[in-house]
């Protein structure tokens, strides 16, 4: 099932996506949650969770309160998410492009709250940079928690599988020699639109990453590429930090970011970045100018 948050009627509702049909679960029934609350309940087996979420994959689509697309505002499809883990270096092409080698261990780092957008989202070319880098990655949502998740069991403890678009300023990210600004910009961790739950997604490292700026390819990879894989990470993470349901870990770029073509070619005002992974979905985002200063 693929599963989201959207902004309609002026109020954040649960998504499902059917065949292209966007069901409003919490119209549907009021037993449905938004976000990390929607995670915990669906995890735990709820029984009004699952019976929304029957209903909207099998009754007749006439009988379902549908939402126009053209009506709706994408938020994050877990817009409470918690922490947002990111992971460094973890495609051995993206390594070689910067003539680096891969990591012995996964390099973690986070994403801040105030960085969370949508599909659609816009996303601001603010003037702290001159060097804004876009970064298309396949990201994880926790389902079920917890600390020293053996990897063998890792997977079932994933909710499921979105994509995010990590976008960074390097210009930061080089001067401050650690990454909370150059990757904390807001609206700079845009995911979605929507999660596909575990069942869609039976090996995580079976997937392709495919990055447009404009309509131009710029990144193409399988994320079976990755130095450590999904298991990997969370059975790493977790030896660390107790994870929660609607905690979410991007799992690392490929190779074809900007900041290493040559010559750089950065973002601009206007700039389309579109990243698809197969089955999973879509994640358009624009470029925007800075909003004028308010007096
Ligand atoms: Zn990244």
């Amino acid at each position: 099932m693929r599963l989201g948050t959207v902004l309609a009627n002026g109020r954040a509702t649960t998504v499902a996506d059917r065949a292209g049909l966007l069901v409003d679960l919490c119209a549907l029934s009021p037993h449905v949650p938004v976000g990390r609350a929607l995670v915990a309940a669906w995890e735990a087996g709820d029984a009004g969770v699952r019976d929304a979420a029957r209903v909207a994959t099998t009754a007749d689509p006439a009988t379902l309160p549908l939402l126009d697309h053209a009506a709706v505002t994408w938020l994050p499809p877990i817009p409470d998410a918690g922490t947002v883990f990111a992971v460094g270096l973890n495609y051995l092409s993206h390594c070689r492009e910067q003539g680096r080698e891969a990591p012995a261990e996964p390099l973690f780092f986070t994403k801040l709250p105030s960085s969370y957008n949508g599909h659609m989202g816009d996303v601001v070319a603010w003037p702290l940079t001159q060097e804004l880098d876009y970064e298309g990655e396949l990201a994880v949502v926790v389902g079920r928690g917890g600390r020293a998740i053996p990897e063998a069991d890792a997977l079932a403890h994933c909710f499921g599988y979105t994509v995010m678009a990590d976008f960074t300023a390097r210009d930061l990210q080089r001067r401050d020699r650690q990454w909370t600004r150059a990757k904390g910009l807001d609206g700079f961790a845009p995911f979605g639109p929507l999660v596909a739950t575990r069942d869609e997604v039976p090996d995580p490292s079976a997937l392709r990453i495919v990055t447009t700026v404009d309509g131009v390819v710029v990144q193409d990879a399988p994320t079976s590429e990755m130095t450590f894989g999904v298991a990997r990470l969370v059975a790493c993470l977790s030896q660390a930090i107790t994870l929660r349901p609607g905690d979410v870990i991007t799992t690392g770029t490929p190779a074809g970011v900007g900041v290493f073509a040559k010559p750089p070619r950065f973002l601009v005002p206007g700039n389309e970045v579109r990243v698809r992974i197969d089955g999973i979905g879509e994640l358009v985002n624009r470029v925007v100018l800075p909003p004028p200063p308010r007096p």
